[in-house]
């Protein structure tokens, strides 16, 4: 057995740990670049706690997932300032873009050297100017992964910078940031956090650490989903999906994930679905496709009793079965109402390219059974 595990140097957890975000930057740095989700207000409350251990920072809005010309804009902006810490803070987007400037302060050349797909690929050279993350939701787990999400809207697709170098320095998790969430976001984000804890449970190549905070991780979200939807101000629920996340991004970054994200990718790259959305719709077809190929193909696969041993963690009953589990998922589906994937604008005509697309795509290749094309096309028309 080989295998690495690697994660944020530092995680702090904790209700009100927020609080002690100025101290914990002076130790890295003395001007801070904050890229910052929408909320102006949230943005003033970090500057005045940065500002009450003198230091020193800007603020930059992140709108949407991050563009390659907003990393730019960034960076350059992080550079004539001369900031020499960075500050991802709200959700997914604003702490992919935080991540990709602190990349791209300290390493030489050009963003587009750096990317795969569109770009040269080239790996890293330096790590990263020290990055904080502060989530503000409760599913990607990126406050502990090591790549950013960037939109390249001329190639209508999504690609990752991605470096161990990218790992953050402070991951900064507070639930108390989390309990004013819309319901929608709240289900969105929350189903991405459980997928990314039961694609990693059941790929080509886990490990038995990311099992282990697989296992935990499942717990606390089949505990804390539906109550942090129905109920968002309660605290114990806001903490297990926290947890839930930040456990989805540990195990996605030291395992594989599958068929979900691998569709997820490219469908985020051709319309403009975010990226829980896509996830949330998908995970229960997936997971019952898996179950019928694996079943037909490789019945003697251990990703079968990965399958049963979730469901008997997510219904919390010792004689659950695989279709339980996914029974369990539809369930909290549609008490979330998530919509179809044609709500996004998918439609009958994209699933032979999108399909195409998907079975290139990295995650995917985690996928614990090779799906063919025709159980490929099955799951989107299922979704759509
Ligand atoms: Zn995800």
């Amino acid at each position: 057995m080989q295998f690495e595990f690697a994660t944020a140097t530092r995680i702090v957890f904790g209700e009100g740990s927020f609080k002690r975000i100025g101290g914990l930057t002076s130790e890295m740095g003395s001007r801070a670049f904050v890229a910052c989700g929408l909320d102006r207000q949230r943005g003033e409350a970090i500057r005045e706690a940065l500002f009450s251990v003198k230091l020193e920072s800007i603020l930059f809005s992140v709108q949407g997932e991050p563009s390659i010309d907003l990393v730019y804009q960034g960076t350059a902006m992080a550079r004539e300032a001369g900031c020499d810490v960075v500050i991802g803070f709200g959700g997914g987007s604003a702490l992919d873009c935080g991540k990709a400037i602190a990349a791209l302060l300290t390493n030489p050349g050009d963003l587009l050297d750096y990317l795969e797909v569109i770009g040269r690929g080239k790996p890293l050279t330096e790590w990263s100017a020290p990055f904080i993350a502060i989530p503000t939701t409760a599913g990607t787990g990126t406050e502990v992964t090591r790549n950013a999400v960037l939109g390249a809207s001329e190639h209508r697709i999504k690609v990752s910078l991605r470096s161990p170098r990218m790992l953050p320095r402070l991951a900064l998790v507070d639930p108390e940031l989390t309990y004013s969430l819309p319901p929608g976001i709240t289900a969105s984000t929350g189903l991405d956090a459980l997928t990314q804890l039961i694609e990693p449970f059941v790929c080509i190549q886990p490990n038995p650490i990311t099992d282990a905070v697989c296992r935990e991780g499942m717990r606390h979200a089949a505990r804390s989903l539906r109550r942090a939807y129905d109920q968002g101000d309660n605290p114990s629920a806001r903490q297990g999906m926290s947890l839930a996340s930040l456990m989805g991004g540990l195990a996605l970054a030291n395992a594989k994930l599958g068929a979900v994200h691998g569709f997820a990718s490219p469908m985020g790259g051709m319309f403009p679905a975010p990226h829980g959305a896509v996830c949330a719709r998908l995970l229960p077809f997936v997971m019952e496709a898996n179950l019928m190929a694996l079943r037909k193909r490789l019945p003697d696969s251990e990703a079968l009793s990965r399958y049963d041993e979730a469901a008997r963690i997510l219904t919390n009953r010792v004689d659950a079965t695989a279709e339980d589990g996914v029974a369990w998922v539809r369930d909290v589906c549609q008490h979330f109402t998530i919509p179809p994937l044609s709500a996004y604008g998918l439609a009958q005509s994209d699933l032979k390219v999108l399909v195409e697309k998907a079975a290139q795509a990295s995650s995917m290749q985690g996928n614990p059974i090779k799906l063919t094309a025709d159980e490929m096309e099955e799951i989107l028309a299922r979704a759509l």
